[in-house]
């Protein structure tokens, strides 16, 4: 673990392993971090913040951020190295996601000089302005599908707004942050500011939200443990933003780009193995394309290459745990009796090891059934029917989420009727996934609340105060 600048062990001298999900071998053990460890943590970031990191300068904050970016441009090679080793997925998506962090650092590195307070005009003889400050200590929860790129999307925010922070990778993929660690003094961050901790969820997570010197949880992951989060969190009234899954669709007309159209099917849902909150995984086709869309979907899903991430052909790695690859297998079994299957349902032959399942497609899916209404968070494509617009968006939103929405067609009136209907905290049109940095990312229902990214994603760690300066000299005279 990363804690007051320096790494550490557990404070009971537990640990636990780490796998390469391609090999099924152990690749490092990491400090089983508990309450007393990230007690420490919380205790060096409180001493952090109040021993000066608040009064740093916002262009000091931004500059140590840019360095942070050039050391992940620099390192790029090794650290998307390491994040296909731990995590499963394909090297050239490991590449992407290092570039992808070192933008965010960079952005924030931008904003945090552009973090300005407003001046109120009021009808007393006063100048009344809003400031923003930093919350103090802020806990991050972070999951296992884009390890650096979710640490990134928390840790640039609350070092541009002047938080100093506890962050708990998930059980399965600490290393490519871990490794990032040692370069943080080299970067100007001083000792305390970002801590990380290790470990499981119930024993070194839950006591990141208990913490009372923890003002604030980011959290990224699962519904349930973002229910989970919001109670504890509710015992000290502790702000939380909660980033959970979804069960996004992806619509096409049948006046949509037949060959983009496919291709954007795919790509929404099989890109980093389905392991993907915003994942199109319900594929919603118009009557009139269905047939040959669902089989030119399987035709191509059936060539897509599948085999150890550090392979650079490689297009779909192996799901991150053994627990993973369980999980969505059971969800194939479930879907082999809900619908019907046109590409995939299995394991893929040839693999002595590794946690691999096929890109599977299953069609002529009822929106109410269990494929088509839990996330699967693997590369599982539920293909629904729908007769015209007010039945494709009837079906789009019948869903307690509402993370992402895709719709496909060449009908600019209908893409912008459709978009405003949609409720889901972000809308593609004639696209799916890409994630703009600049712009606000959160879902709508059960997928959340709090934006992450772009000017909105450092809101979530300021405060704002409300300061009344009298400009009148004379005795209020009321007595
Ligand atoms: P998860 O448990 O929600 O993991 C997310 C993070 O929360 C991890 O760091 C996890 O630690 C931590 N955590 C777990 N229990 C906690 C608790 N009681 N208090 C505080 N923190 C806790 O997700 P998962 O179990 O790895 O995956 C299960 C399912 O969640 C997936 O199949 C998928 O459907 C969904 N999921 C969604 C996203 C997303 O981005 N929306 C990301 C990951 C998973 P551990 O690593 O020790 O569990
Ligand atoms: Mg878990």
């Amino acid at each position: 673990m990363f804690i007051n600048g320096k790494f550490v062990n557990a404070k009971s001298g537990k640990t636990f392993d780490v796998f390469d999900p391609a090999t099924e071998q152990v690749i490092a053990t990491c400090p089983a971090g508990e309450a007393a460890d990230v007690a420490a943590a919380a205790a060096a970031a409180k001493a952090a913040f109040y021993g000066g990191w608040k009064a740093t300068s916002a262009q000091e904050r931004g500059r140590i951020l840019f360095k942070i970016a050039d050391r992940i441009r620099a390192r790029r090679d090794e650290l998307a190295r390491i994040e296909t080793l731990n995590s499963g997925k394909p090297i050239v998506e490991s590449e992407y996601d290092m570039d992808d962090s070192a933008v965010c650092f960079e952005y924030y590195g931008g904003l945090a000089t552009k973090i300005n307070g407003e001046v109120i005009p009021v009808p007393t003889n006063a100048m009344v302005m809003a400031v923003k400050e930093p919350m103090g200590v802020a806990g991050q929860i972070i999951p296992w599908n884009y390890p650096l790129a979710m640490a990134a999307w928390k840790l640039g925010p609350a070092i541009a707004a002047g938080c100093t922070v506890v962050i708990k990778p998930a059980e399965q993929t600490p290393l490519s942050l871990l490794a990032l660690a040692k370069d943080f003094e080299a970067c100007g961050l001083p000792p305390g500011v970002i801590n990380i901790v290790t470990g499981m969820g119930p024993e070194c997570g839950a006591p990141i939200v208990a913490h009372p010197d923890i003002r604030k949880i980011a959290f990224t992951g699962s519904a349930e443990v973002g229910k989970l989060i919001m109670r504890s969190a509710a015992d000290q009234l502790k702000r939380v933003s909660l980033e959970l899954g979804g069960k996004s669709p992806n619509i096409f007309f049948a006046d949509s780009d037949f060959e983009a159209a496919v291709d954007g099917a795919l790509f929404g849902v099989f890109i980093n193995q389905g392991e993907v909150c915003s994942a199109g995984s319900r594929v919603l086709v118009q009557q009139e394309i269905y047939k040959k869309f669902v089989d030119a979907c399987a035709a191509k899903a059936k060539t897509i290459k599948v085999g150890p991430g550090i392979e650079r052909e490689t297009k779909m790695g192996p799901l991150v745990s053994a627990e993973q690859r369980d999980r969505v297998k059971g969800y194939l079994d479930i879907g082999k009796k809900e619908a019907k299957v046109a590409a995939g349902g299995g394991v893929p032959k040839g693999f002595s090891k590794g946690w691999y399942v096929e890109p599977t497609i299953f069609y002529d899916v009822d929106n109410g059934a269990r494929i088509a209404q839990e996330e699967i968070f693997g590369p599982v494509m539920s293909v629904i029917p729908f007769k015209d617009e007010a039945h494709a968006l009837e079906i789009a939103n019948a869903t307690p989420y509402g993370l992402a929405a895709a719709v496909w067609t060449r009908d600019i009136f209908k893409a912008f009727r459709v978009t405003r209907a949609l409720e889901a905290g972000i809308v593609w049109v004639n696209h799916m996934q890409p994630t703009m940095l600049e712009a606000p990312w959160g879902g709508y229902k059960m997928s959340g609340f709090g934006r992450e990214l772009g000017h909105w994603g450092v809101e979530e760690y300021l405060e704002t105060k409300q300061i009344y300066i009298n400009l009148d000299e004379a005795p209020i005279g009321w007595y």
